[in-house]
């Protein structure tokens, strides 16, 4: 019995030692942040340059290594003498990659477990523009134009978007997608479609709320409109018949003017007819003008982005004008609508009896996609 005992006490000692010889961590998790690359996180293991470039040239799949985006994550596993044995690359939107290795030969296994959930995803990496990327990655003009009319209420295509952002559709059957999502540097927007009773697909933010935004019928509080939208008016200045393509909303000086709906300021100058006037942009297609301005919002300049009901200016009567007035214009791809006439679609939102539905589909897509 004690000559059993102790070769087995000393076996045991033995192993505990030769682990605590091999020496701390063996299994490291990496997320990747902007600016980070793979072999920081493989160096930062202990492994050597040596295998690393047997590694990289290993299989063209290896390649994959050294694309890698914010949100990507990575698993290094080690064996206990610390030698490598397998690593698990998680990108962001596809499915893992596996990489094992015996010591002699590396093994690649794209584990698909995801696909068997059904969702099926197109990644679009920008690289030059959204049209052009999309386009390669075989995403139809429709459907670009129907990301560009969301995404612009909350991105300026011409300012805000950077190499490296994605835009991922997730595809659930159907020609439009099942969700939309921008993920930039400094912010991401998905958007998710419900479709209602009478088969209306629309998108709708994780809080069930389309992305547009309600306009207010006047961005001033004014005394009368002193001018309406007409395609032959009488100018007083001008001497002669000219079609007035505005709505002019009579109000003091230095009456407060208020964007209508969220938006981007486009232009802010000072014009011989217009006066002080500001261009805000909403959505891809709708731009606002205020004109004869006094004055502008402090700090107001192009680029910036506007709440509903931001101050942006105050009445006057700068440029070609007979008195103090706001000057409104509305158009819609370039073309003057009637402020009075028109009817802008409302920010709408998923019913209260769809909500919750609604709401763990997207979580389940943000899973499934890894994102947050
Ligand atoms: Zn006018």
């Amino acid at each position: 019995m004690q000559k059993s005992f102790l070769p087995s006490f000393f076996l045991a000692l033995l192993l505990l030692c030769g682990s605590s010889y091999a020496g701390g961590k063996h299994d490291f998790s990496f997320k990747v942040s902007r600016g980070d690359a793979f072999y920081k996180f493989f160096f930062s293991t202990g492994l050597s340059g040596e295998l690393l470039t047997r590694l990289m040239s290993s299989d063209k799949r290896a390649q994959r290594l050294n694309n890698i985006f914010p949100g990507d994550k990575f698993r290094i596993i080690l064996n206990d003498d610390h030698s490598l044995k397998e690593i698990v690359f998680s990108p962001l939107t596809e499915n893992p990659l596996n990489i094992y290795y015996d010591g002699n030969n590396f093994t690649y296994e794209k584990n698909d477990a995801r696909s068997n959930s059904g969702l099926a995803y197109t990644i679009v990496n920008i690289q030059k523009s959204l049209n052009f990327d999309a386009k390669k990655a075989g995403v139809d003009a429709e459907v670009v134009k129907m990301m560009v009319d969301h995404f612009s209420w909350e991105l300026d295509f011409s300012r805000d978007l950077r190499k490296g952002d994605r835009f991922v559709l997730s595809w659930n059957g159907g020609k439009t997608p099942e969700a939309m999502i921008y993920i930039g540097d400094r912010k991401t927007i998905a958007l998710f479609s419900h479709t209602d009773t009478q088969g209306r697909k629309k998108y709708y933010t994780a809080n069930g709320l389309t992305i547009n935004d309600t306009f207010a019928f006047a961005p001033v509080k004014y005394n009368r409109i002193s001018s309406g939208f007409s395609k032959r008016r009488w100018h007083p200045t001008l001497k002669t018949y000219r079609p007035h393509r505005g709505t002019d909303f009579a109000a003091p000086t230095g009456t407060p003017v208020y964007a209508p709906a969220k938006g981007l300021v486009k232009y802010v100058a000072t014009l011989s007819g217009y006066g002080n006037v500001i261009y805000l942009k909403h959505g891809s297609e709708l731009v606002t003008v205020y004109a004869h301005l006094s004055r502008f919002a402090k700090g107001l300049k192009a680029g910036n982005r506007v709440k509903k009901g931001e101050l942006i200016g105050y009445v006057g009567s700068t440029g070609m004008s007979t008195g103090p007035h706001l000057h409104y214009e509305i158009r819609i791809n370039g073309i003057h609508k009637d402020a009075e006439k028109i009817s802008l679609e409302k920010r709408s939102a998923v019913p209260n009896s769809k909500m919750s539905g609604f709401q763990k589909r997207a979580k389940r897509i943000l899973f499934e996609l890894n994102i947050k």
